[in-house]
């Protein structure tokens, strides 16, 4: 779907597309064009409260839908998401910059999300004991919590919201969506799916705006419970007032991930996978390789041939299948990016490769291209901060032990991974590292849908995370039944 036309965005309430009450609307550019392509609204109070009334009257007969057929709308969402792979796709490249294979691996992991939910009927089952004592028996049963709202950001337009609704729904809770203003096309078109697929009125409400919505989320005593997926001051405050609030919160927040290289790796893969974790979707992933670090024996042969195929990298429009890094999202982005292309120099780093100056010949979007700093320490700023964007950071270390401390000096600890041909190195990394997802040879260690999603530290806010046994947790609500009968 390409836009030639500036596209006016509406909320999705009840039955409707609708406008905001609010005036206030913000242009979307495509970042590799700069072009606009949309016009957003920011959504106010009264925008939440009347999706949430919508939710909360959806609720009421959602909730008693019997499982088994909850589970069958999803099947029918999961069919046309499928359907529709390729134009999903486009629109996440139009408007977050992310080259075309990024962005169809966004829409793969996303749809693994509504596999899962559609074997709701396994993942809510309770538990039972006959006999917990003479003629009395025990059990659990999962119920749904009543209103979800889901505040998404602007590097995941597809897989992050798909973290949410789908298992939320399907385990009978009613939705509001708010994804990022920065990135707000997508969503549109998966409502429309899901409302194609058959769902009835109000499940699935969409709001769109900033922070006034997010505040008013937070606010509203009918919604039970909220997933945040964001930057981690906002994930900070999100939990800390929704739980003040007597909301049940899980905040996925901002990562600086690092992969630790043995001499024992198989190098030339090693290589292929760094790049593609620290590079990959211009480095505007949570999962994203930010700093390696390298055990002094293989250090020079490691970074001479990190930097050969990193200058190979071709940066452009994402929607030219030969481009490997696309635009970053804003230019604000971009000018923060090179600020702390700048505070490394300044910091003293070794600049090797520099993404301000791209050879190739770029159109007028938000570009910054691969870089890469050696002799980084944990004092620069360039190691500390989430920079989010294609910089990576080379530190040198003595052993694995030096590897798995500076690791762990971190106040993130989303992802980490290790490059190894030892079992055992592998071993005492999955056992030492202060990390949430954990890779052994494997570039971005983002879990599967069947498993839980959630870093460590400041990476994480809350007790459960999204996807798998976590997310059918976290959307639902536990009664334990104790009984006797006398007749
Ligand atoms: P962001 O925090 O700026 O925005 C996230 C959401 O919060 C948006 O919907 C936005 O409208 C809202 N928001 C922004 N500022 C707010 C404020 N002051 N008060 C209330 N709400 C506010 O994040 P982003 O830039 O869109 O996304 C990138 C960040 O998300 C990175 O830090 C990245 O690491 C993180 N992220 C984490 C994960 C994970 O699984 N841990 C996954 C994807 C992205």
């Amino acid at each position: 779907m390409t836009k030639t036309t500036v596209q006016e965005m509406k909320n999705f309430i009840g039955n409707k597309w609708v406008s905001a009450t609010t005036e206030k609307m913000e242009s979307i550019p495509n970042p590799a064009t700069g072009e606009i392509i949309a016009e957003v609204p920011i959504s106010g109070s009264e925008d939440v409260e009347k999706a949430v009334e919508a939710a909360k009257e959806a609720y009421v007969e959602w909730s008693q839908v019997s499982v088994p057929n909850r589970a069958r709308y999803v099947f029918k969402y999961l069919q046309l998401l499928e359907e529709n792979k390729e134009e999903l796709a486009k629109i996440i490249t139009l408007e977050n910059g992310k080259s075309l294979k990024d962005a169809r691996g966004e829409v793969q992991r996303g749809i693994e999300v509504v596999e899962l939910a559609t074997s709701t009927p396994n993942l809510m089952m309770g538990d039972a004991l006959p006999e917990i004592a003479t003629g009395i028996d025990g059990s659990i049963w999962r119920y749904p919590i009543g209103v979800v709202a889901g505040i998404t950001p602007f590097n995941f337009p597809m897989m992050v919201p798909l973290w949410m609704y789908p298992l939320a729904i399907a385990c009978g809770n009613t939705f509001v969506l708010k994804t990022s203003e920065r990135t707000p096309i997508l969503a549109e078109r998966l409502v429309e799916l899901f409302y194609q697929s058959g769902f009835p009125k109000g499940v699935l409400n969409l709001v769109h705006g900033g922070k006034d919505v997010v505040n008013s989320i937070l606010e509203n005593p009918a919604i039970e419970a909220i997933s945040f997926v964001g930057s981690e001051p906002v994930a900070k405050h999100v939990y800390q007032t929704g739980t003040a609030n007597g909301k049940r919160v899980q905040a996925l927040a901002g990562a600086k991930n690092h992969a630790v290289v043995m001499s024992d790796c198989d190098m030339e893969k090693t290589i292929e996978g760094v790049i593609g974790a620290a590079f990959g979707s211009s480095g505007e992933r949570c999962m994203a390789c930010s700093v390696v670090a390298v055990v002094d024996d293989v250090a020079d042969e490691f970074i001479e041939k990190l930097v050969a195929e990193t200058k190979k990298l071709k940066v452009g429009d994402g929607l030219d299948e030969n481009n490997f890094i696309g635009p970053l999202i804003r230019d604000s982005h971009k000018d923060r990016v090179l600020g702390y292309i700048d505070s490394g120099v300044a910091e003293g780093a070794k600049l090797l490769v520099d993404g301000r100056k791209i050879e190739d010949s770029v159109p007028e979007g938000y570009y910054v291209g691969a870089t890469i700093f050696d002799e980084v320490n944990t004092d620069m700023k360039i190691w500390q901060e989430e920079i989010f964007a294609p910089v990576l950071s080379v530190v040198r270390v003595k052993d694995l032990e030096e590897g798995i401390k500076l690791t762990n000096e971190s106040k993130f600890a989303n992802g980490a991974v290790i490059y190894t041909s030892s079992g055992k190195s592998a071993q005492q990394f999955r056992n030492q590292i202060d990390a949430g997802m954990v890779g052994v040879n494997v570039n971005v260690p983002a879990p599967m849908a069947f498993f839980a999603f959630a870093g460590n530290k400041a990476s994480f806010f809350g007790d459960l995370g999204t996807n798998g046994k976590d997310g059918v947790q976290f959307y639902t609500r536990k009664k334990v039944v104790t009984e006797r009968w006398f007749n």
